[in-house]
């Protein structure tokens, strides 16, 4: 079939295998460039699909060397329809791993269950022994509890109503938005999906089977970012979540004694997660255009080969004065963030093609989905049908 985006308000629901494949293939020659010696062996990687965890995942295989378990829950193509990107970015990267001698082997299914972190667990058990890093990097809606309750998480503030100005991604147009505050129930079910809950139970199931060594590193994701996105952020529902995650990460570490669990803070970048959230793309795509002015623009292969080769390795982290590792560095420098706040003072949407990098933004969206790679024929005939190594 000829495929071709097809875009809903922010998700595409195409994807384009080869543009995946081509992409993913990148990101490994990045990852290739940037050798670590974190000492990081056999790495478990929930949500290793998308965004920050395929890129972990790259950096972790080809920076680290080693073998990575991937935990993904994605639809394969069939014929006369895509599947999801995240399961084409799979496919990619095992057959790279594969061809290049590395172990890679991934599992489908919620990571939210307890059925896939069993047959993690089976799986580590047959082909590794035990993993020396876990990184935790879902980003979801919703989250089934085992007691079979349903928690939908939700981007909103929490104190009083926020009005301020948002890209309409439909047509590149400034707009006002205005955000309601979360009830607390609203809140609760957030710090349910996106809060700490699930990575404790992912740390004490591998733990209580025994394939998790005792002085594993264990990592998940989180985001700052600056006073203008706090209401919607930081100080909003996700960020109760957050707050959540970093608490878990103390408490893992101080259940665990020789476990040490982390907050790595990130960039804002786009991804499917971040496209979702109001006011966060215009922060990003004139976050983008003055990184790429001062020459420090990192995408999440970037982000994630630093983690590795800089900030962290299988005995020390590089953390700020709250324990928390920081790659986000870059982007909240002091004169990054006075540029940053000088054109949202000004945006408008007559300027916003010069003031910030809507083409970026743009081409980051659709490479999210496999479109825009070099070298790629999109008008060629392609089939969707792409499996992935270890789950034929
Ligand atoms: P993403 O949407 O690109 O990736 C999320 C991954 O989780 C995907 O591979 C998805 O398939 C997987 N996933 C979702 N639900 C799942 C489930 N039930 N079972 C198995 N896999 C599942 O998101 P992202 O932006 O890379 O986010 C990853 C983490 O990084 C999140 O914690 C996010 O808050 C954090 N983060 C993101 C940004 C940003 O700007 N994008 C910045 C800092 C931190």
């Amino acid at each position: 079939m000829i495929i071709k985006p097809k875009t809903r308000g922010f998700i595409c629901t195409t994807a384009h295998p080869t543009g995946c494949r081509q992409i993913v293939r990148s990101q490994i020659e990045y990852a290739k460039a940037h050798k670590s010696d974190a000492g990081f062996k056999k790495v478990l990687i929930i949500g290793s699909s998308m965004g920050y965890g395929l890129s972990s995942r790259i950096s972790a295989a080809y920076s680290c060397g080693a073998a990575t378990l991937g935990v993904i829950f994605d639809k394969p193509g069939t014929e006369g329809r895509t599947g999801s990107a995240g399961w084409y970015n799979t496919a990619a990267f095992e057959e790279f791993a594969h061809a290049d001698g590395l172990y890679a082997k991934t599992i489908n299914g919620d990571a939210f269950s307890k059925e896939i972190k069993e047959k993690t667990i089976e799986m580590i058990r047959n082909d590794l022994g035990k993993v020396d890093a876990v990184i935790y990097s879902l980003a979801a809606p919703k989250r089934t509890t085992s007691d079979g309750t349903t928690y939908s998480s939700v981007l909103k503030t929490t104190n009083s109503e926020y009005t301020n100005k948002t890209i309409d991604l439909k047509d590149n147009t400034i707009k006002e938005v205005t955000i309601t505050p979360a009830t607390d129930e609203e809140i609760t079910a957030t710090v349910k999906v996106m809060g700490g809950e699930d990575w404790l139970d992912w740390i004490d199931a591998l733990s209580d089977a025994g394939v998790i060594e005792e002085n594993a590193v264990t990592v998940a994701y989180s985001y700052i970012g600056p006073e203008i996105t706090y209401p919607m952020y930081t100080k909003g529902s996700i960020g109760k979540a957050k707050e959540h995650l970093f608490e878990t990460s103390k408490q893992i570490t101080q259940k665990y004694k020789g476990i040490s669990a982390y907050v790595s803070v990130n960039k804002a970048l786009v991804t499917q997660s971040s496209a979702a959230i109001p006011v966060v793309p215009l922060y990003i795509s004139i976050l983008y255009k003055i990184m790429k002015e001062y020459g420090n623009h990192e995408g999440c292969i970037e982000q994630m080969t630093r983690l590795f080769t800089d900030k962290l390795s299988s005995n020390t982290a590089k953390t700020d004065e709250n324990g928390m590792i920081r790659l986000d560095d870059y982007e909240m420098q002091e004169d990054i963030q006075k540029a940053v706040l000088d054109v949202w003072d000004n945006v408008s949407t007559e300027n916003i093609k010069e003031v910030a990098d809507i083409e970026g933004y743009w081409s980051d969206f659709f490479g999210l989905f496999g479109f825009g790679a070099d070298g790629v024929d999109y008008d060629a005939d392609t089939n969707p049908v792409y499996d992935i190594d270890s789950l034929k």
